[in-house]
């Protein structure tokens, strides 16, 4: 049997809140051992600023600065003041007991004092079989433009975007670099999306919005060729030509390997329940960015979660409860 590892503070989750958490636990000597995720898809190492373009919001870059070199900076930051990092997702949790006890993907048994949780959000699908189907296989069907936009595949093509918020906004006008057209499904007559984003698109002549329409089936055999499509106002079925699909329609956070054991949300984010704290149902175990923010869920309030996290979490390690 492995050894099981002893540490003061685990923080599980590598985008902008895991590494300002790490920066500011390490600089107070707590020693963070950080689980960054593994590649699958689930905890990706960096999380979703990995599948973003260029940062333009992010303060202290004029010019604007990469989601991949902004995670690379931030973990080199981390890693400076002495953060240790596995490469592993965190896969099972018991906060029944202190010390805390997890499982990582290799089955290695981790216990901590204290841990910040920073799994952030996932990706949304439609819930199509083709959609899955054509996504697994690389047929055309993404939810990530960023990452796979740029492929051959979609050059010159009609492009779908499905969604009416930022990322949508985001996905079609990186895809007008490529696409002869990129046309937007939204299944309201409103975009949710930032005035400056909605204007970026209307804007772009290679965009056009398929207003009150939902995407009900995704045809093609190894390859996407076309999308069913229906009016929700009307009802009226159609099909429309496309070489490539990127579904933009929100994100699950990343909280199924809590397994009830924080208290959660209706909407599944992790609960926060004091006001502008990250304490969590459980004391001792604090959550950052965008696995307990529904609402804001950007880069920069991420990663100021991050720091209060390691705040509160070094407070809890020197006072316990009374540390407030
Ligand atoms: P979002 O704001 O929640 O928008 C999701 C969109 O998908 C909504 O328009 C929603 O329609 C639609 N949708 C949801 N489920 C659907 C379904 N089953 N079928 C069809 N459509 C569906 O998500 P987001 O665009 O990913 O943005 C999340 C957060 O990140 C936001 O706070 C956003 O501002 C931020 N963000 C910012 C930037 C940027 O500043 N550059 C870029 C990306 C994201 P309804 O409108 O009808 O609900």
């Amino acid at each position: 049997m492995s050894e099981i590892r002893k540490e003061t503070l685990v923080i599980v989750g590598s985008g902008p809140a895991a590494w300002t958490a790490a920066i500011y636990a390490a600089r107070a000597d707590l020693e963070p051992l950080v689980y960054e995720g593994s590649f699958s898809r689930t905890m990706i190492p960096g999380g979703q600023l990995m599948f973003t373009t260029e940062i333009e919001n992010y303060p202290g870059f004029p010019e604007g600065i990469t989601g991949q070199k902004m995670m690379m900076d931030f973990k080199e930051q981390a890693e400076r003041f002495g953060t240790r990092v596995i490469t592993e997702d965190i896969v099972k949790v018991d906060f029944t007991e202190r010390p805390f006890r997890m499982w990582s993907g290799a089955g290695e048994e981790v216990e901590a004092s204290t841990v910040i949780i920073a799994t952030g959000a996932n990706a949304r699908w439609i819930g199509l079989p083709n959609e899955e189907r054509l996504a697994q296989s690389g047929g055309g069907v993404s939810a990530c433009a960023v990452c796979d936009g740029a492929l051959p595949h979609f050059r010159d093509k009609v492009i779908a975007v499905v969604g009416g918020g930022d990322s949508a906004m985001e996905d079609a006008l990186y895809m007008t670099k490529f696409a002869s057209e990129v046309v937007v499904i939204h299944r309201r007559d409103e975009l949710r999306a930032s005035r400056i984003m909605q204007q970026r698109a209307f804007d772009n002549d290679k965009i056009r919005i398929a207003w009150n329409t939902v995407v009900t089936d995704v045809l093609g055999d190894d390859e996407i060729t076309a999308l069913k499509l229906q009016d929700t106002v009307t009802g009226e079925e159609r099909e429309l030509d496309v070489g490539g699909l990127f579904v933009a329609i929100g994100h699950t956070p990343n909280t199924a390997f809590l397994s009830g054991q924080l208290e959660l949300k209706d909407n599944g984010y992790v609960a926060t329940p004091v006001s502008w704290r990250t304490v969590t149902s459980v004391p001792g175990v604090f959550a950052a960015g965008d696995v307990m923010d529904d609402y804001y869920r950007q880069a920069v309030s991420a990663a100021g979660t991050g720091c209060m996290a390691a705040l509160e979490a070094e407070r809890w390690l020197a006072h316990g409860e009374d540390g407030d």
